[in-house]
Protein backbone atom coordinates (compact mmCIF):
# COMPACT_ATOMS: atom_id res chain seq x y z
CA UNK A 1 0.00 0.00 0.00
CA UNK A 2 1.55 3.40 -0.68
CA UNK A 3 1.31 5.92 1.64
CA UNK A 4 -0.95 8.22 0.43
CA UNK A 5 -3.70 5.26 -0.22
CA UNK A 6 -2.86 4.51 3.70
CA UNK A 7 -3.72 8.33 4.79
CA UNK A 8 -6.88 8.06 2.55
CA UNK A 9 -7.66 4.92 4.15
CA UNK A 10 -7.74 6.49 7.71
CA UNK A 11 -9.64 9.68 6.45
CA UNK A 12 -12.38 7.96 4.78
CA UNK A 13 -13.02 5.42 7.24
CA UNK A 14 -11.66 7.33 9.74
CA UNK A 15 -13.32 10.33 11.92
CA UNK A 16 -11.18 13.85 11.52
CA UNK A 17 -10.72 14.60 14.91
CA UNK A 18 -6.96 15.15 14.49
CA UNK A 19 -5.04 16.54 12.18
CA UNK A 20 -1.74 14.43 11.73
CA UNK A 21 1.32 14.99 10.03
CA UNK A 22 1.71 13.15 6.36
CA UNK A 23 4.35 10.33 7.91
CA UNK A 24 2.98 6.74 8.46
CA UNK A 25 4.83 5.22 11.39
CA UNK A 26 5.22 1.22 11.20
CA UNK A 27 8.10 0.65 14.26
CA UNK A 28 9.63 2.26 16.90
CA UNK A 29 12.59 1.69 19.10
CA UNK A 30 14.21 4.20 22.21
CA UNK A 31 13.68 7.84 21.06
CA UNK A 32 13.40 6.53 17.18
CA UNK A 33 10.42 6.02 14.80
CA UNK A 34 10.57 4.44 11.34
CA UNK A 35 7.85 5.13 8.64
CA UNK A 36 6.60 2.58 5.92
CA UNK A 37 9.55 2.83 4.14
CA UNK A 38 12.08 2.50 6.66
CA UNK A 39 12.81 6.28 7.00
CA UNK A 40 14.38 6.86 10.43
CA UNK A 41 12.67 9.91 12.87
CA UNK A 42 13.97 11.17 16.11
CA UNK A 43 10.88 11.41 18.21
CA UNK A 44 10.45 14.66 20.07
CA UNK A 45 7.04 14.25 20.72
CA UNK A 46 6.87 10.70 22.93
CA UNK A 47 2.88 10.77 22.15
CA UNK A 48 2.64 13.69 24.48
CA UNK A 49 4.56 11.75 27.08
CA UNK A 50 2.90 8.71 26.87
CA UNK A 51 6.14 7.19 25.95
CA UNK A 52 8.27 8.55 28.35
CA UNK A 53 10.36 5.72 28.66
CA UNK A 54 11.05 5.59 25.02
CA UNK A 55 9.33 3.19 22.66
CA UNK A 56 8.79 -0.75 23.44
CA UNK A 57 11.20 -0.21 26.52
CA UNK A 58 13.03 -3.64 26.61
CA UNK A 59 12.22 -4.01 30.00
CA UNK A 60 8.33 -2.58 29.88
CA UNK A 61 7.59 -5.72 27.26
CA UNK A 62 9.04 -8.37 29.08
CA UNK A 63 6.91 -7.32 32.05
CA UNK A 64 3.97 -7.27 29.91
CA UNK A 65 5.13 -10.76 27.99
CA UNK A 66 5.12 -11.75 31.66
CA UNK A 67 2.15 -10.78 33.02
CA UNK A 68 0.00 -12.11 29.28
CA UNK A 69 1.69 -15.91 29.96
CA UNK A 70 0.10 -15.73 33.22
CA UNK A 71 -3.21 -13.84 33.62
CA UNK A 72 -5.47 -11.17 31.66
CA UNK A 73 -8.14 -9.57 33.11
CA UNK A 74 -10.70 -10.79 35.94
CA UNK A 75 -12.37 -6.91 36.66
CA UNK A 76 -12.31 -5.75 40.25
CA UNK A 77 -15.39 -8.36 41.42
CA UNK A 78 -12.09 -10.27 42.90
CA UNK A 79 -8.64 -9.43 44.38
CA UNK A 80 -5.43 -9.88 41.79
CA UNK A 81 -2.12 -10.48 43.06
CA UNK A 82 -0.75 -7.72 41.75
CA UNK A 83 -2.71 -4.79 42.09
CA UNK A 84 -1.92 -4.15 45.43
CA UNK A 85 2.37 -3.73 44.83
CA UNK A 86 0.68 -0.98 42.23
CA UNK A 87 -0.54 0.81 44.03
CA UNK A 88 1.82 0.72 47.07
CA UNK A 89 4.80 1.41 44.39
CA UNK A 90 2.85 4.63 43.07
CA UNK A 91 1.20 5.81 46.32
CA UNK A 92 4.93 5.57 47.75
CA UNK A 93 6.85 7.50 44.45
CA UNK A 94 4.03 10.35 44.78
CA UNK A 95 4.56 10.55 48.78
CA UNK A 96 0.55 9.78 49.49
CA UNK A 97 -1.54 6.98 50.71
CA UNK A 98 -3.71 5.17 48.22
CA UNK A 99 -4.35 5.00 44.58
CA UNK A 100 -7.65 4.26 42.38
CA UNK A 101 -5.94 2.84 39.03
CA UNK A 102 -7.57 3.93 35.81
CA UNK A 103 -7.43 3.80 32.29
CA UNK A 104 -7.03 7.29 30.61
CA UNK A 105 -5.81 10.51 31.75
CA UNK A 106 -9.24 12.02 31.67
CA UNK A 107 -10.91 9.06 33.81
CA UNK A 108 -8.18 9.93 36.20
CA UNK A 109 -9.46 13.62 36.44
CA UNK A 110 -13.20 12.72 36.71
CA UNK A 111 -11.78 10.40 39.79
CA UNK A 112 -10.34 13.80 41.11
CA UNK A 113 -13.33 15.75 40.36
CA UNK A 114 -15.71 12.93 41.75
CA UNK A 115 -13.26 12.44 45.17
CA UNK A 116 -13.02 16.41 45.78
CA UNK A 117 -17.19 17.09 45.52
CA UNK A 118 -17.62 14.39 47.84
CA UNK A 119 -14.65 15.72 50.13
CA UNK A 120 -16.69 18.60 50.11
CA UNK A 121 -19.80 17.38 50.86
CA UNK A 122 -18.53 14.40 53.59
CA UNK A 123 -15.86 16.34 55.30
CA UNK A 124 -16.22 20.13 54.50
CA UNK A 125 -19.60 20.42 55.31
CA UNK A 126 -20.47 21.98 51.74
CA UNK A 127 -24.53 22.59 51.24
CA UNK A 128 -25.37 19.74 49.22
CA UNK A 129 -24.97 20.32 45.25
CA UNK A 130 -23.11 23.19 45.69
CA UNK A 131 -19.21 22.01 45.76
CA UNK A 132 -16.97 24.10 43.69
CA UNK A 133 -13.35 23.20 41.91
CA UNK A 134 -10.95 25.93 41.09
CA UNK A 135 -9.28 25.64 37.87
CA UNK A 136 -6.86 27.27 35.56
CA UNK A 137 -7.38 29.35 32.07
CA UNK A 138 -5.87 28.00 30.01
CA UNK A 139 -6.20 24.06 31.21
CA UNK A 140 -6.25 20.93 29.54
CA UNK A 141 -7.86 18.09 31.46
CA UNK A 142 -9.11 15.73 29.07
CA UNK A 143 -11.66 15.25 26.45
CA UNK A 144 -14.87 13.86 28.39
CA UNK A 145 -18.35 16.46 28.69
CA UNK A 146 -17.56 17.89 32.02
CA UNK A 147 -13.90 18.15 31.53
CA UNK A 148 -14.22 20.48 28.51
CA UNK A 149 -16.66 22.25 29.98
CA UNK A 150 -14.18 24.14 32.42
CA UNK A 151 -11.77 24.49 29.48
CA UNK A 152 -11.22 27.72 27.87
CA UNK A 153 -10.35 26.86 24.38
CA UNK A 154 -13.11 27.17 22.15
CA UNK A 155 -12.01 25.14 19.83
CA UNK A 156 -12.60 22.15 23.09
CA UNK A 157 -16.13 23.51 23.28
CA UNK A 158 -17.70 24.62 20.52
CA UNK A 159 -21.08 22.64 19.94
CA UNK A 160 -21.13 20.50 22.69
CA UNK A 161 -22.53 22.20 25.73
CA UNK A 162 -24.60 22.13 27.71
CA UNK A 163 -21.69 22.18 30.66
CA UNK A 164 -21.45 21.19 34.10
CA UNK A 165 -21.85 23.53 36.92
CA UNK A 166 -19.68 23.86 39.87
CA UNK A 167 -15.75 25.32 38.31
CA UNK A 168 -14.83 28.61 39.13
CA UNK A 169 -11.87 29.95 36.20
CA UNK A 170 -8.60 31.59 37.71
CA UNK A 171 -6.10 32.63 35.93
CA UNK A 172 -3.19 30.41 35.98
CA UNK A 173 0.52 31.82 37.25
CA UNK A 174 -1.11 34.16 39.87
CA UNK A 175 -1.88 32.91 42.65
CA UNK A 176 -3.17 35.38 44.58
CA UNK A 177 -5.79 36.02 42.27
CA UNK A 178 -7.05 32.60 42.75
CA UNK A 179 -7.31 32.68 46.38
CA UNK A 180 -9.54 35.44 45.95
CA UNK A 181 -11.58 33.30 44.24
CA UNK A 182 -12.06 30.42 47.16
CA UNK A 183 -14.97 30.66 48.96
CA UNK A 184 -17.65 28.75 51.52
CA UNK A 185 -18.22 26.66 48.55
CA UNK A 186 -14.88 25.28 47.35
CA UNK A 187 -14.16 22.30 47.69
CA UNK A 188 -10.47 22.16 45.69
CA UNK A 189 -7.92 23.76 43.69
CA UNK A 190 -7.35 21.38 40.02
CA UNK A 191 -4.22 22.87 38.04
CA UNK A 192 -1.34 21.08 36.01
CA UNK A 193 2.23 22.37 37.63
CA UNK A 194 3.09 22.92 33.86
CA UNK A 195 0.39 23.73 31.26
CA UNK A 196 0.63 21.50 28.75
CA UNK A 197 -1.28 21.61 26.21
CA UNK A 198 -1.34 25.28 26.40
CA UNK A 199 2.41 25.68 25.06
CA UNK A 200 4.18 24.57 27.99
CA UNK A 201 3.60 27.51 30.11
CA UNK A 202 5.56 27.59 33.33
CA UNK A 203 4.08 29.60 35.78
CA UNK A 204 6.20 31.67 38.14
CA UNK A 205 8.93 30.18 40.47
CA UNK A 206 7.18 29.46 43.57
CA UNK A 207 3.39 29.23 42.94
CA UNK A 208 3.12 25.83 43.46
CA UNK A 209 4.20 26.40 47.27
CA UNK A 210 1.52 29.11 47.57
CA UNK A 211 -0.75 27.18 46.16
CA UNK A 212 -0.08 24.39 48.69
CA UNK A 213 -0.04 26.98 51.78
CA UNK A 214 -3.33 28.87 50.13
CA UNK A 215 -5.50 25.97 50.33
CA UNK A 216 -3.84 24.73 53.58
CA UNK A 217 -4.93 28.30 55.02
CA UNK A 218 -8.79 27.71 53.55
CA UNK A 219 -9.00 24.15 54.20
CA UNK A 220 -9.22 23.38 50.74
CA UNK A 221 -7.91 20.47 48.50
CA UNK A 222 -4.64 20.60 46.60
CA UNK A 223 -5.07 18.21 43.49
CA UNK A 224 -2.44 18.28 40.96
CA UNK A 225 -3.02 17.01 37.71
CA UNK A 226 0.58 15.44 36.11
CA UNK A 227 -0.68 12.99 33.39
CA UNK A 228 1.67 14.71 31.83
CA UNK A 229 3.93 16.51 33.95
CA UNK A 230 4.39 13.70 36.02
CA UNK A 231 7.04 10.51 36.14
CA UNK A 232 10.53 12.49 35.23
CA UNK A 233 9.14 14.51 32.55
CA UNK A 234 9.92 17.88 34.13
CA UNK A 235 13.53 16.90 35.56
CA UNK A 236 11.81 14.92 39.24
CA UNK A 237 9.59 12.19 39.86
CA UNK A 238 6.49 14.41 40.18
CA UNK A 239 6.67 18.29 38.79
CA UNK A 240 5.49 19.39 42.45
CA UNK A 241 8.54 18.09 44.01
CA UNK A 242 10.20 21.14 42.28
CA UNK A 243 8.67 23.18 45.78
CA UNK A 244 8.05 20.42 47.64
CA UNK A 245 4.47 21.34 47.41
CA UNK A 246 2.78 17.91 47.90
CA UNK A 247 -1.05 17.68 47.14
CA UNK A 248 -3.86 15.94 48.36
CA UNK A 249 -4.71 14.25 45.17
CA UNK A 250 -2.45 13.58 42.80
CA UNK A 251 -3.50 12.48 38.79
CA UNK A 252 -1.26 10.56 37.17
CA UNK A 253 -1.38 9.18 33.63
CA UNK A 254 0.29 8.89 29.93
CA UNK A 255 3.67 7.29 31.34
CA UNK A 256 2.37 5.39 33.55
CA UNK A 257 1.04 2.97 30.81
CA UNK A 258 4.58 2.89 29.77
CA UNK A 259 4.12 3.36 25.94
CA UNK A 260 2.49 0.03 26.09
CA UNK A 261 -1.43 0.47 27.22
CA UNK A 262 -3.32 2.87 29.24
CA UNK A 263 -2.79 3.03 32.90
CA UNK A 264 -3.90 5.96 34.88
CA UNK A 265 -4.56 6.40 38.15
CA UNK A 266 -5.79 8.88 40.57
CA UNK A 267 -3.27 9.04 44.08
CA UNK A 268 -4.17 10.74 47.25
CA UNK A 269 -4.31 11.38 51.15
CA UNK A 270 -6.18 8.11 52.85
CA UNK A 271 -8.65 10.60 54.10
CA UNK A 272 -9.42 11.65 50.73
CA UNK A 273 -9.62 8.09 49.08
CA UNK A 274 -11.99 7.24 51.76
CA UNK A 275 -14.74 9.25 50.63
CA UNK A 276 -15.17 6.18 48.18
CA UNK A 277 -16.80 3.55 49.35
CA UNK A 278 -18.18 0.50 47.53
CA UNK A 279 -20.36 1.06 44.33
CA UNK A 280 -19.52 4.87 44.61
CA UNK A 281 -17.22 4.65 41.34
CA UNK A 282 -15.19 2.24 39.53
CA UNK A 283 -13.76 1.44 35.96
CA UNK A 284 -13.90 -2.25 34.10
CA UNK A 285 -10.42 -2.39 32.59
CA UNK A 286 -8.78 -0.03 35.59
CA UNK A 287 -6.13 -1.85 37.43
CA UNK A 288 -6.20 -4.73 35.71
CA UNK A 289 -3.23 -7.63 36.12
CA UNK A 290 -1.26 -6.26 32.66
CA UNK A 291 -2.22 -2.37 33.46
CA UNK A 292 -0.91 -3.28 37.15
CA UNK A 293 2.18 -4.96 35.90
CA UNK A 294 3.08 -2.50 33.09
CA UNK A 295 2.63 0.16 35.32
CA UNK A 296 4.74 -1.32 38.45
CA UNK A 297 7.75 -1.72 36.31
CA UNK A 298 7.39 1.39 34.59
CA UNK A 299 7.99 3.09 38.00
CA UNK A 300 10.95 0.99 38.74
CA UNK A 301 12.41 1.66 35.33
CA UNK A 302 12.37 5.28 36.58
CA UNK A 303 14.01 4.56 39.35
CA UNK A 304 16.40 2.24 38.32
CA UNK A 305 17.47 4.01 34.72
CA UNK A 306 17.83 7.54 37.14
CA UNK A 307 15.32 8.93 34.44
CA UNK A 308 14.57 12.01 36.59
CA UNK A 309 17.25 13.04 36.80
CA UNK A 310 18.59 12.00 33.28
CA UNK A 311 15.77 14.74 32.10
CA UNK A 312 16.83 17.83 34.62
CA UNK A 313 20.64 17.36 32.99
CA UNK A 314 19.39 16.52 29.47
CA UNK A 315 16.88 19.43 29.86
CA UNK A 316 19.70 21.86 30.80
CA UNK A 317 21.22 20.52 27.58
CA UNK A 318 18.12 21.17 25.28
CA UNK A 319 17.51 24.19 26.46
CA UNK A 320 21.01 25.48 25.99
CA UNK A 321 20.74 24.33 22.47
CA UNK A 322 17.86 26.15 21.80
CA UNK A 323 18.87 29.12 23.25
CA UNK A 324 21.86 29.37 21.15
CA UNK A 325 19.64 29.34 17.57
CA UNK A 326 20.32 32.62 16.41
CA UNK A 327 16.42 33.15 14.83
CA UNK A 328 14.46 36.30 14.26
CA UNK A 329 11.30 33.33 14.38
CA UNK A 330 11.50 32.83 17.81
CA UNK A 331 9.92 34.43 20.52
CA UNK A 332 10.29 32.71 23.34
CA UNK A 333 11.87 29.93 25.11
CA UNK A 334 10.28 27.60 28.12
CA UNK A 335 10.64 24.89 29.92
CA UNK A 336 11.53 22.42 32.61
CA UNK A 337 13.71 19.01 32.04
CA UNK A 338 13.07 17.45 28.46
CA UNK A 339 10.29 19.47 28.23
CA UNK A 340 9.97 22.77 26.31
CA UNK A 341 7.47 25.16 24.24
CA UNK A 342 9.39 27.53 21.66
CA UNK A 343 6.90 30.22 20.82
CA UNK A 344 7.37 31.22 17.37
CA UNK A 345 6.09 35.09 15.74
CA UNK A 346 3.61 33.83 12.83
CA UNK A 347 4.59 36.98 11.11
CA UNK A 348 8.35 35.47 10.75
CA UNK A 349 7.23 31.61 10.37
CA UNK A 350 4.63 29.27 10.39
CA UNK A 351 4.56 26.52 13.67
CA UNK A 352 2.74 24.16 11.22
CA UNK A 353 5.07 24.53 8.38
CA UNK A 354 8.24 23.90 10.97
CA UNK A 355 6.67 21.15 12.02
CA UNK A 356 6.42 19.72 8.30
CA UNK A 357 10.01 20.74 7.57
CA UNK A 358 11.62 19.10 10.51
CA UNK A 359 9.43 15.77 9.41
CA UNK A 360 11.13 15.75 5.96
CA UNK A 361 14.77 16.31 7.98
CA UNK A 362 13.50 13.27 10.10
CA UNK A 363 12.41 15.45 13.62
CA UNK A 364 8.94 14.21 14.69
CA UNK A 365 6.82 16.84 16.87
CA UNK A 366 3.96 18.76 16.40
CA UNK A 367 2.83 22.23 17.17
CA UNK A 368 0.46 23.30 19.74
CA UNK A 369 -2.11 26.49 19.78
CA UNK A 370 -0.44 27.35 16.25
CA UNK A 371 2.16 29.40 17.64
CA UNK A 372 4.52 26.80 19.91
CA UNK A 373 7.11 23.57 19.12
CA UNK A 374 7.01 21.32 21.35
CA UNK A 375 10.15 19.52 22.30
CA UNK A 376 9.16 15.91 24.38
CA UNK A 377 11.38 13.32 23.76
CA UNK A 378 11.39 10.30 25.11
CA UNK A 379 13.68 10.84 28.96
CA UNK A 380 16.06 7.64 27.19
CA UNK A 381 16.99 9.99 24.24
CA UNK A 382 21.00 10.03 23.46
CA UNK A 383 22.10 13.85 24.09
CA UNK A 384 23.74 13.33 20.35
CA UNK A 385 20.02 13.04 18.82
CA UNK A 386 18.87 15.87 21.27
CA UNK A 387 21.21 18.24 19.33
CA UNK A 388 20.72 17.13 16.51
CA UNK A 389 17.19 17.56 16.65
CA UNK A 390 18.36 21.10 17.68
CA UNK A 391 20.23 21.65 14.57
CA UNK A 392 17.15 20.22 12.13
CA UNK A 393 15.15 22.59 13.91
CA UNK A 394 17.41 25.62 13.05
CA UNK A 395 17.37 24.43 9.30
CA UNK A 396 13.37 23.81 9.00
CA UNK A 397 13.10 27.41 10.76
CA UNK A 398 15.78 29.21 8.06
CA UNK A 399 13.91 27.02 4.87
CA UNK A 400 9.96 28.24 6.25
CA UNK A 401 11.86 31.94 6.73
CA UNK A 402 13.03 32.08 3.72
CA UNK A 403 10.03 30.45 1.62
CA UNK A 404 7.31 32.90 3.64
CA UNK A 405 10.15 35.72 2.61
CA UNK A 406 9.51 34.41 -1.00
CA UNK A 407 6.08 34.58 -1.19
CA UNK A 408 5.52 37.94 0.65
CA UNK A 409 8.35 39.27 -1.95
CA UNK A 410 5.74 38.08 -4.97
CA UNK A 411 2.88 39.68 -3.31
CA UNK A 412 4.45 42.75 -3.83
C1 LIG B 1 -3.26 14.24 28.16
C2 LIG B 1 -3.72 14.87 29.40
C3 LIG B 1 -4.93 14.48 30.01
C4 LIG B 1 -5.88 13.49 29.39
O1 LIG B 1 -5.34 12.23 29.22
P1 LIG B 1 -6.05 11.16 28.24
O2 LIG B 1 -5.32 9.91 28.50
O3 LIG B 1 -5.88 11.69 26.84
O4 LIG B 1 -7.49 11.12 28.63
C5 LIG B 1 -5.26 15.05 31.22
N1 LIG B 1 -4.47 15.98 31.79
C6 LIG B 1 -3.32 16.39 31.22
C7 LIG B 1 -2.48 17.40 31.92
C8 LIG B 1 -2.92 15.87 29.99
O5 LIG B 1 -1.80 16.30 29.41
Amino acid sequence: MSLQSIIDLESRFGAKNYAPLPVVLATGQGAYLYDTEGKRYIDMMSAYSAASFGHLHPRLVAAMKRQLDRLDLVSRAYHSDNLGAFCQDLAKLAGLDACLPMNTGAEAVETAIKAARRYGYDVLTIPEDKAEIIVAAGNFHGRTTSIIGFSTDPACRRGFGPFAPGFVTAPYGDAAALEALIGPCTAAVLVEPIQGEAGVIVPPEGYLASLRRICDRHGVLLIFDEVQSGLGRTGRNFCFEHENARPDGLIVGKALGGGLMPVSAFVARRGLMDVFDPGSHGSTFGGNPIAAAVGREAIRVLGEENLSRRSAVLGKVLLEALRAVDHPGIVEIRGKGLWVGVELDPAHVNAKDVCLSMARRGVLTKETHATVIRFAPPLVIEEADLLQAVDLFHDALVEVHSAAAVSCAEQI
